[in-house]
């Protein structure tokens, strides 16, 4: 079985639709694809709908923005209700931070003497429900400021340079409440990528862990094979489950092409039952209020 949990369409800021990542998803062989769009689950149904035909199981999931002492952590969530009232609010909100701080990234780029406008990037957006920086790096380069994605992030787009503005993100304790709450299975991607080391230690994946933390993606893109050890010693330790993906963007990003990694069969029957765990909880606290007649209470 060839199983890739993180990916993105469209839907946030890949480059190929959600069925046409599933058609890939086939072609490369996957018999398992997680479509993880950023904060958003627009891509799902068609997703889904894709893949029938394309003889592959889809798994719903969305890479949600979270930030813990000040460090961004990406938490996936995978199949949580999406219409989980709590959840949905607080994604509305990173959505209308990531729409909100548009303005400000393009004045910024006009102090540097970038001149992009809004209707251009918004373009470029298209149907996408998560307006991210990729996007605004596609417009980059199609005007000629950048070569490539990678390019534009290193000359204009990461942390201090010019077109740099902060965004809301949930507090990531939180959010794996929330996550858990709404049925879902939460997992820390690429823990140990972008910088995020300093915060994402044993103890602290331990305390998330005690909130409902299920899992960590070990075998990830942006992690070396040191790494990777690390985080594989940790999983076993706390007895996380450990997921393995690509996180593919289409053309978006090089050497993340779908099944570079895969996530071991057994781990993933583990993500399932936890998710399945936590759905029947959350359906039992969250359902109507019923009163079962049963025999487990003898009256004499
Ligand atoms: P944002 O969602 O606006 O914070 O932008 C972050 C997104 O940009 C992530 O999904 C990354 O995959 C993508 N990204 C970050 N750095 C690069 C890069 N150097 N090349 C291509 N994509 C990148
Ligand atoms: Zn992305
Ligand atoms: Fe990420
Ligand atoms: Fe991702």
């Amino acid at each position: 079985m060839r199983i890739d949990l993180h990916t993105h369409s469209r839907a946030s800021d890949g480059t190929q639709s959600p069925a046409e990542v599933v058609a890939l998803a086939a072609e490369a062989g996957l018999d398992v694809l997680g479509l993880t769009d950023h904060d958003s689950a627009a891509g799902w149904a068609e997703a889904r709908a894709a893949a029938d035909s394309a003889g592959i199981v889809v798994v719903p999931g969305i890479e949600i923005s979270t930030k813990h002492q000040g460090a961004g952590v990406h938490l996936l969530a995978y199949v949580p209700d999406p219409t989980h009232p709590g959840l949905t609010a607080e994604l509305d909100l990173i959505l209308a931070g990531r729409s909100g701080r548009l303005a400000a990234m393009l004045a910024q780029l006009r102090e540097a003497g970038v001149h992009i406008d809004e209707p251009e990037v918004m373009r470029q957006v298209g149907e996408a429900k998560a307006i991210g920086r990729p996007h605004i790096a596609d417009v980059l380069v199609a005007k000629g400021y950048a070569d490539d994605r990678a390019d534009a992030f290193d000359s204009w787009l990461n942390w201090g340079r010019p077109g740099y503005v902060t965004r809301y993100a949930s507090d990531t304790r939180a959010m794996v409440r929330l996550v858990t709450a709404a049925g879902g299975a939460a997992v820390v991607a690429h823990p140990w990528g972008r910088g995020s080391r300093r915060v994402l230690d044993l103890p602290t994946l331990a305390s998330l862990q005690a909130d409902g933390l299920v899992g960590i993606e070990v075998d990830h893109q942006d992690h070396n094979g040191t790494e990777r050890e690390g985080l594989r010693v940790i999983a076993r330790e706390l007895d996380l489950v450990s997921t393995g993906s690509s996180d593919f963007h289409g053309e978006g990003k090089v050497d993340h092409e779908l099944g570079c990694n895969l996530t071991d069969p057994a781990q993933y029957e583990r993500l399932l039952e936890a998710a399945a765990h936590n759905a029947a909880k959350a359906a039992g606290v969250a359902g109507p209020a019923v009163v079962r007649p049963g025999p487990s209470v003898q009256v004499e």
